[in-house]
């Protein structure tokens, strides 16, 4: 049976009745954060619902997480406590709900998405970022090792990752300014200390975590997927200059955590499932530890765009797909917590650049123009090698099979000039 809202709901919007997205927004009209799912150009507020007394009968009920200013909470609560919401909002949702009639409910718990502010969905405890697209590894370790030495001999026995850092990470719309670094030009004798000329973005998803493991206590990977809440679209900021330069011997550093960008919606595993796909086949074969026969992927289209100061629409850079990855999230998060290391409520491991085979699905700058060697053309007759100041890139995510749409919305920031010194 076809499942639909009252509400009207346009084909292509990423916010059907089957995807029902959490996120944190605040009215602009005033009022405080609160949580609340995105339904077509609305947004439902959850907490109002809960007011009104909808979660009585279940074991929400003694407190409303979702009068919270983060998903934290709520996410605590557990997979029976987010199966039952997703129930209860797809139900209210739905052509036949006695909400549609309800005019009153209606006018207050559904507000425009143009009538509000969206803030940063999850208080982010640690932030993780693997190295999972073997394009995106290959067409890298190329440029800085030849293709013989492209891959180096750990990468297909487990998920390379670093810690990076959770305090610069921000929401979707949230403009950052250039970064300054040390960096080394190839002419130059002597590092200096400038604002970065190689500004870049990176195409990535990253799951969040929604229930922990003990410290001491690995994740076994045939039970990873009950850890993992959602999934949001990540740009994880690069400034390639101060990157070449530092990352010796201990790997990204400042290059990296002066802004990582999501988007405010985080697409729940629940809504992602019709959309799994087998994990391709690994050769050589992971370690027991790593290997899950039915391991999945999802297949997500994804897309970066980009728009100038002088451009009248953004222009489509990048397409590409999360199943361009060849590590998979249970893969992740089984090797992350391996060694004992102990996940929490709220961490985001993000997946790496997602870069496929073909060259328009390369997921950075530093791919498309091969180091600025071959710079991109734009559709107005301005070349990039890099990003300027400016420049907007949005990436957006999308799910899409039988006339069903879940898709992520979008993640999207403009790079300001650096600040004087
Ligand atoms: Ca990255």
């Amino acid at each position: 049976m076809t499942l639909n809202s009252f509400l009207p709901i346009q084909s292509d919007s990423d916010f059907s009745i089957h995807n029902l997205p959490y996120g944190v927004f605040k009215p602009r009209a005033g009022g405080a954060p609160r949580v609340g799912v995105a339904i077509g150009e609305y947004v439902l507020d959850v907490s109002l619902l809960h007011d009104a007394g909808f979660f009585n009968q279940t074991n929400l009920a003694s407190q409303n997480v979702f009068k919270e200013s983060a998903l934290n909470a709520f996410m605590k609560l557990g997979r029976a406590a987010w199966r039952e919401t997703r129930n209860i909002l797809q139900s209210l949702l739905r052509a036949d709900s006695a909400m549609r009639d309800n005019e009153k409910l209606r006018d207050a718990a559904l507000i425009p998405q143009s009538q509000i502010e969206m803030l940063l969905p999850v208080e982010i405890g640690d932030y993780t970022d693997f190295y999972s697209s073997e394009h995106h590894a290959r067409n890298v370790g190329t440029m800085l090792r030849g293709a013989e030495n492209a891959l180096m001999p750990n990468w297909k026995h487990l998920p390379v990752a670093y810690h990076g850092r959770a305090s610069s990470i921000v929401v979707s719309g949230t403009n950052f300014f250039r970064p300054r670094g040390q960096i080394k030009p190839a002419d130059a004798n002597e590092p200096l200390f400038s604002a970065t000329r190689s500004l870049d973005f990176e195409l990535e998803m990253g799951f969040l975590i929604g229930a922990e493991n003990a410290l001491g206590e690995p994740i076994p990977i045939e039970r990873a997927d009950e850890f993992l809440f959602g999934m949001v679209l990540v740009n994880d900021w690069s400034a390639r200059d101060i990157q070449a330069w530092e990352y010796q011997p201990l790997g990204p550093f400042l290059a990296k955590n002066f802004c990582t960008s999501i988007s405010p919606w985080v697409v729940t595993m629940d809504a992602l499932a019709p959309f799994k796909k087998s994990l391709s086949a690994q050769e050589p074969k992971p370690l027991a530890y790593l290997a899950r026969a039915d391991d999945w992927t999802y297949d997500i289209e994804l897309q970066v765009s980009l728009q100038s100061e002088k451009m009248d629409a953004p222009h489509i850079i990048t397409r590409s797909n999360f199943q361009n990855l060849y590590w998979s999230m249970n893969q992740q998060l089984a090797h992350h917590t391996s060694n004992g290391c102990n996940a929490r409520v709220g961490d985001l491991l993000a997946s790496g650049t997602i870069s496929g085979a073909e060259k328009i699905s390369r997921g950075c700058m530093l791919e498309l123009t091969w180091r600025g060697t071959e710079p991109l053309l734009l559709p107005n007759g301005e070349t990039r090698r890099f990003l300027e100041d400016g420049d907007v890139v949005t990436m957006r995510a999308w799910c899409e099979k039988n006339e069903r749409r879940v898709g992520f919305g979008e993640v999207t920031g403009e790079i300001l000039p650096a600040r004087e010194p």
